[in-house]
């Protein structure tokens, strides 16, 4: 029934008032917590030529799995929109990600047009784009030459079998190290390597990658295996702590403990004690950062989500469509952010569902990591 539709969707993503008094932008908003809005992560695609297990598993994101229309998707103007009025309210750096980034269209020519976008320090924007490295070979130049900065690349082994286990569609090891090559040629860096570890798939993948990358111009980080979406069937058994990992690395590979760049830097930095470079550690699940988290998150579809972990998002794109001027839609975005209180990671429970909290959880591959 029609009338039922429109309730859900009003349930998952409500729209977004616009005040009714204009207020222009000063790039010091901050939300419930006091926490600055520096981050924009933009999902360009919820699709993905990847089922990584522990995200798009093979038995939800099937061939009748319903992806977005093309219609739904916001388009290149309207995403540069969005962004400029996000720079304006004090965001630096830009994430592109997906589902898989580089499977969007066309994808250089959205970079050339956030590049031009000036920022109110005149500091340049940091624009960046997680991948995972499969398309990376062919477009590393393209995406230089259009202005990105850097990329992040994932792969989760090195063992071409755990690895091809892993993302589930056969794909080789050999094929994303070429990729990341390509990058480093086309100085898209600093370059990190995103390892997603997960007890009893990859455990045993830790030390092949810290040696393989140690020593090179990549940076690798491990990710604690994370409760994201409905669909992974995520299980704290299966998660291995950032401590163990470090242990298990020190013990072959001494290491030590680096002050972070920045204030909400996600990752914590370790370098090893011969002075061969460094690795990261991403601990969401057991040790939270969201009370510097600064991550906004604009949805394929134009939804905005304060969390990661969100269970509904806010229709930016009913005001981009909509008529809506620029400064009703900057308003309407500052109230958001200043009434945002998330801090999912610091009350995590056994229910990881997100039902208890009126609605499943968004998945990654539609919001982006
Ligand atoms: N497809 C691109 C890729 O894989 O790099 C970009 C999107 S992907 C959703 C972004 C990042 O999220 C990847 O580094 C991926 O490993 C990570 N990720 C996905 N599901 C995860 C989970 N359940 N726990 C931790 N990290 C996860
Ligand atoms: Fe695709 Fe990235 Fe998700 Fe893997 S982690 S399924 S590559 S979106
Ligand atoms: Fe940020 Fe939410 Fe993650 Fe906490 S749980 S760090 S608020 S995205």
């Amino acid at each position: 029934m029609p009338e039922k539709i429109i309730l859900m969707n009003d349930l998952r993503s409500p729209a977004m008032p616009v005040p009714s008094v204009a207020e222009a932008p000063t790039g010091l908003l901050a939300d419930a917590r006091g926490r600055p809005l520096h981050d924009l992560r933009i999902s360009v695609t919820d699709r993905c030529n990847f089922r990584c297990v522990y995200c798009m598993p093979k038995e939800v994101f099937d061939k009748d799995y319903a992806y977005l229309p093309h219609g739904d998707l916001l388009s290149f103007e309207e995403i540069t929109r969005v962004a400029r009025l996000l720079i304006a309210h004090g965001v630096e750096k830009i994430r592109l990600t997906g589902g898989e980034p580089l499977l969007r269209k066309n994808l250089e020519r959205l970079v050339g047009m956030l590049r031009a976008l000036g920022t109110p320090s005149g500091r340049p924007l940091d624009l960046t784009l997680t991948t995972n490295g499969s398309l990376l070979a062919r477009k590393a130049q393209a995406l230089k030459d259009a202005g990105l900065d850097r990329v992040t690349v994932s792969l989760d082994a090195l063992d071409d079998t755990v690895f091809r286990r892993m993302n589930d569609v056969d794909f080789a090891v050999a094929d994303v190290l070429h990729g990341l090559d390509a990058a480093h040629a086309a100085g898209l860096g600093p370059i990190k390597v995103n390892m997603v570890v997960k007890r009893g798939t990859n455990e045993d993948q830790i030390l092949p990658m810290a040696r393989h990358f140690k020593g090179s111009p990549f940076i690798l980080r491990f990710i604690e295996y994370m409760d994201v979406g409905a669909s992974n069937g995520w299980n704290m058994d299966e998660v291995i702590p950032s401590a163990e990992v470090v242990r298990r690395i020190g013990a072959e590979l001494p290491l030590a403990p680096v002050a972070a760049n920045y204030s909400g830097e996600t990752a914590a930095r370790w370098r090893y004690v011969d002075n061969c470079g460094e690795v990261g550690f991403i601990s969401s699940v057991t040790q939270a950062f969201c009370h510097d988290c600064t991550r906004l998150r604009l949805s394929t579809e134009g939804k905005l989500y304060t969390c990661l972990f969100a269970t509904r998002g806010h229709d930016l794109r009913a005001l981009l469509r909509g008529g809506r001027t620029d400064a009703d839609i900057s308003g309407a975005v500052a109230q958001l952010w200043r009434g945002r209180a998330d801090r999912y990671s610091e009350t995590r429970t056994v229910d990881t569902s997100g039902l208890a909290r009126g609605g499943k959880k968004v998945e990654m591959s539609y919001i982006g990591g």
